[in-house]
Protein backbone atom coordinates (compact mmCIF):
# COMPACT_ATOMS: atom_id res chain seq x y z
CA UNK A 1 0.00 0.00 0.00
CA UNK A 2 1.54 3.40 -0.74
CA UNK A 3 -0.48 7.27 -0.48
CA UNK A 4 -1.19 6.90 -3.97
CA UNK A 5 -3.29 3.83 -3.44
CA UNK A 6 -7.02 4.14 -4.03
CA UNK A 7 -8.90 4.18 -0.81
CA UNK A 8 -11.54 1.96 0.73
CA UNK A 9 -13.83 2.09 3.54
CA UNK A 10 -14.97 -0.63 5.23
CA UNK A 11 -18.53 0.12 7.63
CA UNK A 12 -19.29 -2.18 10.44
CA UNK A 13 -22.73 -2.04 12.19
CA UNK A 14 -22.00 -4.39 15.25
CA UNK A 15 -24.81 -3.85 17.82
CA UNK A 16 -27.83 -4.07 14.62
CA UNK A 17 -29.41 -7.38 16.09
CA UNK A 18 -32.70 -6.17 18.14
CA UNK A 19 -34.43 -8.18 20.45
CA UNK A 20 -37.78 -8.99 22.20
CA UNK A 21 -36.86 -5.75 24.53
CA UNK A 22 -34.73 -3.94 23.01
CA UNK A 23 -37.08 -0.92 23.25
CA UNK A 24 -36.94 -0.89 26.95
CA UNK A 25 -32.73 -1.77 26.98
CA UNK A 26 -31.30 -0.03 24.12
CA UNK A 27 -29.57 -3.64 23.31
CA UNK A 28 -29.46 -2.62 19.93
CA UNK A 29 -28.65 0.53 17.51
CA UNK A 30 -31.62 1.13 15.87
CA UNK A 31 -30.68 3.53 12.81
CA UNK A 32 -27.10 2.16 12.28
CA UNK A 33 -27.91 -0.42 9.68
CA UNK A 34 -29.64 2.27 7.89
CA UNK A 35 -26.93 5.01 8.43
CA UNK A 36 -24.30 2.47 6.70
CA UNK A 37 -26.58 1.80 4.27
CA UNK A 38 -26.81 5.32 3.22
CA UNK A 39 -23.34 6.16 4.08
CA UNK A 40 -22.30 3.14 1.71
CA UNK A 41 -24.79 4.26 -1.38
CA UNK A 42 -22.98 7.64 -1.25
CA UNK A 43 -19.24 5.93 -1.09
CA UNK A 44 -20.11 4.12 -4.13
CA UNK A 45 -21.15 7.26 -6.12
CA UNK A 46 -18.03 9.35 -4.90
CA UNK A 47 -16.12 6.46 -6.71
CA UNK A 48 -14.92 4.96 -3.55
CA UNK A 49 -14.68 0.78 -2.75
CA UNK A 50 -16.35 -0.24 -0.01
CA UNK A 51 -18.46 -2.63 2.14
CA UNK A 52 -20.63 -2.85 4.62
CA UNK A 53 -20.03 -6.33 7.68
CA UNK A 54 -22.92 -6.16 9.92
CA UNK A 55 -23.53 -8.25 13.14
CA UNK A 56 -25.75 -11.09 13.74
CA UNK A 57 -25.73 -11.29 17.52
CA UNK A 58 -27.45 -9.38 19.87
CA UNK A 59 -25.44 -7.41 22.42
CA UNK A 60 -26.65 -9.17 25.40
CA UNK A 61 -25.64 -12.23 23.99
CA UNK A 62 -21.87 -11.50 23.00
CA UNK A 63 -21.26 -7.86 23.01
CA UNK A 64 -19.50 -7.19 19.10
CA UNK A 65 -17.77 -4.29 20.29
CA UNK A 66 -15.83 -5.28 22.99
CA UNK A 67 -12.79 -7.48 23.98
CA UNK A 68 -14.92 -10.88 24.31
CA UNK A 69 -15.47 -11.42 20.90
CA UNK A 70 -11.95 -10.10 19.60
CA UNK A 71 -11.49 -13.84 18.52
CA UNK A 72 -14.89 -15.68 19.18
CA UNK A 73 -17.44 -13.96 16.44
CA UNK A 74 -17.51 -14.52 13.28
CA UNK A 75 -18.15 -11.15 12.97
CA UNK A 76 -14.72 -10.20 13.84
CA UNK A 77 -13.28 -12.70 12.02
CA UNK A 78 -14.44 -11.31 8.87
CA UNK A 79 -13.64 -7.96 9.71
CA UNK A 80 -9.92 -9.28 10.36
CA UNK A 81 -10.10 -10.70 6.62
CA UNK A 82 -11.37 -7.48 4.71
CA UNK A 83 -9.43 -5.12 6.34
CA UNK A 84 -5.75 -8.14 5.70
CA UNK A 85 -7.37 -8.93 2.00
CA UNK A 86 -8.25 -5.06 1.00
CA UNK A 87 -5.04 -3.34 2.56
CA UNK A 88 -2.85 -4.86 0.35
CA UNK A 89 -3.59 -2.47 -2.83
CA UNK A 90 -6.00 -0.12 -1.02
CA UNK A 91 -5.37 3.00 1.73
CA UNK A 92 -7.81 1.29 4.43
CA UNK A 93 -10.69 3.44 6.59
CA UNK A 94 -12.96 1.57 8.46
CA UNK A 95 -16.14 3.70 10.20
CA UNK A 96 -17.60 2.30 13.18
CA UNK A 97 -21.20 2.48 12.91
CA UNK A 98 -23.79 3.29 15.78
CA UNK A 99 -26.63 4.87 17.13
CA UNK A 100 -28.19 6.28 20.47
CA UNK A 101 -31.44 7.19 21.20
CA UNK A 102 -32.76 10.79 21.84
CA UNK A 103 -32.41 11.67 25.81
CA UNK A 104 -28.54 9.71 25.26
CA UNK A 105 -25.30 12.22 26.23
CA UNK A 106 -22.03 11.77 26.18
CA UNK A 107 -20.16 14.86 27.78
CA UNK A 108 -23.28 17.38 27.12
CA UNK A 109 -23.89 16.32 23.65
CA UNK A 110 -27.56 15.62 23.95
CA UNK A 111 -29.23 16.67 20.55
CA UNK A 112 -26.24 16.22 18.74
CA UNK A 113 -27.24 14.74 15.48
CA UNK A 114 -23.79 12.78 15.62
CA UNK A 115 -20.93 12.13 17.77
CA UNK A 116 -17.45 10.85 16.58
CA UNK A 117 -15.36 8.85 19.17
CA UNK A 118 -11.38 8.29 18.68
CA UNK A 119 -9.56 6.02 20.63
CA UNK A 120 -5.74 6.32 21.02
CA UNK A 121 -5.26 9.88 21.29
CA UNK A 122 -6.03 12.84 19.52
CA UNK A 123 -8.20 12.37 16.25
CA UNK A 124 -6.16 12.33 12.73
CA UNK A 125 -6.72 14.51 10.06
CA UNK A 126 -8.86 12.21 8.41
CA UNK A 127 -11.54 12.43 11.53
CA UNK A 128 -11.44 16.39 11.52
CA UNK A 129 -11.83 16.85 7.93
CA UNK A 130 -14.95 14.51 8.08
CA UNK A 131 -16.07 16.60 11.38
CA UNK A 132 -15.75 19.90 9.04
CA UNK A 133 -17.24 18.70 6.47
CA UNK A 134 -20.30 17.76 8.59
CA UNK A 135 -20.43 20.82 10.40
CA UNK A 136 -20.37 23.21 7.50
CA UNK A 137 -23.60 21.16 6.14
CA UNK A 138 -25.49 20.79 9.68
CA UNK A 139 -26.19 23.83 12.14
CA UNK A 140 -26.22 21.89 15.22
CA UNK A 141 -23.21 20.53 17.14
CA UNK A 142 -20.73 18.08 15.87
CA UNK A 143 -18.11 16.77 18.06
CA UNK A 144 -15.30 14.29 18.15
CA UNK A 145 -14.94 13.20 21.98
CA UNK A 146 -10.73 11.46 21.58
CA UNK A 147 -8.24 9.81 23.15
CA UNK A 148 -11.27 7.05 24.58
CA UNK A 149 -9.58 4.24 26.15
CA UNK A 150 -10.12 0.60 24.85
CA UNK A 151 -13.23 0.12 24.92
CA UNK A 152 -14.68 0.26 21.55
CA UNK A 153 -12.33 -2.71 20.44
CA UNK A 154 -12.90 -3.06 16.96
CA UNK A 155 -11.59 0.60 17.02
CA UNK A 156 -8.72 -0.44 19.26
CA UNK A 157 -8.23 -3.83 17.37
CA UNK A 158 -7.62 -2.04 13.87
CA UNK A 159 -5.13 0.78 15.55
CA UNK A 160 -3.33 -2.08 17.09
CA UNK A 161 -2.73 -3.70 13.59
CA UNK A 162 -2.00 -0.34 12.52
CA UNK A 163 -5.09 0.49 10.21
CA UNK A 164 -7.10 4.04 10.41
CA UNK A 165 -10.60 3.66 12.28
CA UNK A 166 -13.41 5.46 14.29
CA UNK A 167 -16.42 5.56 15.47
CA UNK A 168 -19.66 7.32 14.31
CA UNK A 169 -22.46 7.65 16.90
CA UNK A 170 -25.81 8.60 15.34
CA UNK A 171 -28.33 10.12 17.19
CA UNK A 172 -31.62 7.94 16.67
CA UNK A 173 -34.13 11.16 16.16
CA UNK A 174 -31.99 12.66 13.25
CA UNK A 175 -35.30 13.32 10.79
CA UNK A 176 -34.58 12.12 7.32
CA UNK A 177 -33.46 15.13 5.66
CA UNK A 178 -30.61 15.74 8.53
CA UNK A 179 -29.99 11.80 7.50
CA UNK A 180 -29.30 13.03 3.76
CA UNK A 181 -27.30 16.00 4.89
CA UNK A 182 -24.55 13.91 6.95
CA UNK A 183 -24.51 11.31 4.44
CA UNK A 184 -24.14 14.31 1.51
CA UNK A 185 -21.22 15.43 4.04
CA UNK A 186 -19.37 11.80 4.13
CA UNK A 187 -20.02 11.93 0.22
CA UNK A 188 -18.14 15.21 0.47
CA UNK A 189 -15.62 14.05 2.51
CA UNK A 190 -15.22 10.60 0.54
CA UNK A 191 -14.51 12.42 -2.85
CA UNK A 192 -11.30 14.22 -1.29
CA UNK A 193 -9.55 11.41 -0.25
ZN1 LIG B 1 -23.61 0.54 19.32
Amino acid sequence: MSSTSPPYVLLTVPHARCSAISHRVHDCDYAATRMATKIAAVLGSAGVKNEIVIGDVNRRTLDLNRRESRYTADFRERIRQLVTERSADSRMFTLDIHSYPKHHEWAGTAGYPMVFLYAGGPAPAWVGNMAALIRKNIDRGITIIDGIGPVNDIQDELHTLGFEAVLLEFNESNTAPTEEQLARAVREWAENL
